[in-house]
């Protein structure tokens, strides 16, 4: 098969953990006999030093124009950096949001795995993590409160902010397909999650999941209420598979699952759309602190692309193969800093791509 990606490395580290994806993405078409060819593009710090903007209307066309875009990160140090001192619709962070904007990438899925070996970074008690977890979170990404309408006034007199929750349930249906047709691809269950005892949005969500589920009998649909599903994240993370939400319940509900693994430069992440097409970039920021030192871990960049083989590519055994290699350099021991431990050996940025692309 022969695939067109769009490269944004990006700024910080995002240069540096792109190059290892990209290594790995190689030992993939190598040894299965694909083709990828790459169209390197600018957005974030780098193109505002480049173009004066973080994102052009022609990088919004070449990234249209491929059949995926893997992403490193944007933006710097948000104290020092010039770009900080722009207006906000020219700083860094102002290219991404307009990018997922213009690829109408309204499903965010963020995997949190915990490996056997990195148990001693999580957070949680031993009996909870010795049995390991793997679920990935989908958040609607277009909708819901951080879209609605809001505005500030006097009432009578005290002043008061009012912000709008609206969902559709076209919005919601296109989520629910999508958090199915990936729960396919995994352990086959569905958590769903809302605050129906509350919120009529959420009543919808509930009564829409339901009608989809409908669709996909080998899936187990369960509904949960959001304030029990953040106590249920630290106190029995394996019950979960796929879990959908709404766009401010996923934003807390993935930052936690996140940060019961422990470790940041582990997770990838996917922005879809109702095509094939969607976005791959590591959970994690830019990195400024340790940027330019071949020391980030590139893992995360390196299971984006593992994501995009699957997710838009329906290349299933060959994410299996980069999945599997990331598994192995693990077990056998070694490890950025960000993930070192006691008896491992330490490897810089560049190495552990080399050993990752060498087990593909
Ligand atoms: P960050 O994720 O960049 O860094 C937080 C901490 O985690 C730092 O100590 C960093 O060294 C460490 N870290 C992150 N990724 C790592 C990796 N792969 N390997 C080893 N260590 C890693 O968050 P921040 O410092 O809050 O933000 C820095 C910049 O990144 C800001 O400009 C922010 O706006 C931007 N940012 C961009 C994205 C994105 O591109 N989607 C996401 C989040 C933050």
């Amino acid at each position: 098969m022969t695939k067109n990606i769009a490269v944004i490395r990006g700024d910080g580290i995002g240069p540096e953990i792109v190059n290892e994806a990209i290594k790995v993405l190689d030992a993939v078409a190598k040894k299965f006999g694909h083709t990828f060819h790459y169209t390197d593009l600018l957005m974030g710090g780098c193109s505002i030093d480049a173009n004066g903007e973080p994102l052009t209307d022609e990088t919004i066309a070449a990234c249209k124009a491929s059949d995926a875009v893997l992403m490193g990160s944007i933006g710097g140090n948000t104290t020092t950096s010039p770009w900080y001192k722009l207006p906000a619709h020219l700083r860094p962070e102002a290219g991404l949001l307009k990018l997922r904007k213009s690829l109408g990438l309204f499903a965010n899925l963020r995997p949190s795995v915990l490996y056997p070996e990195l148990r001693g970074a999580c957070p949680l008690r031993e009996d909870i993590s010795e049995k390991g977890f793997d679920m990935l979170i989908m958040r609607e990404l277009t909708g819901g409160l951080y879209f609605g309408d809001r505005k500030t006034e006097p009432v009578d007199g005290v002043m008061t902010a009012i912000d709008t929750l609206k969902y559709d349930e076209n919005e919601i249906r296109r989520i629910a397909v999508k958090a199915f047709e990936v729960a396919m691809k995994r352990n086959k269950k569905v958590t769903s999650v809302d605050k129906a005892n509350v919120l009529d949005t959420s009543r919808l969500w509930r009564k829409i999941v339901t009608e989809v589920a409908a669709d996909y009998p080998e899936v187990t649909l369960e509904h949960a209420l959001v304030d029990s599903t953040a106590m249920q994240l630290v106190r029995n993370p394996s019950q979960f598979d796929v879990m959908v939400t709404e766009n401010m319940f996923g934003d807390i509900l993935s930052d936690e699952a996140a940060m019961v693994t422990g470790s940041l430069g582990m997770l990838p992440s996917a922005s879809l759309n109702e095509t094939k097409f969607g976005l791959y970039e590591p959970s994690g920021g830019s990195a400024p602190d340790i940027a330019g030192k071949n020391i980030a871990n590139p893992i995360a960049a390196i299971l984006s692309g593992a994501m995009m083989l699957r997710y838009s590519f329906d290349m299933n055994e060959e994410a299996d193969a980069v999945e599997n290699a990331v598994k192995k350099v693990l077990a056998e021991g070694f490890a950025t800093g960000d993930i070192m431990r006691d008896g491992c050996k330490q490897v810089l940025c560049d190495e552990m791509g080399s050993l990752i692309a060498e087990r593909v």
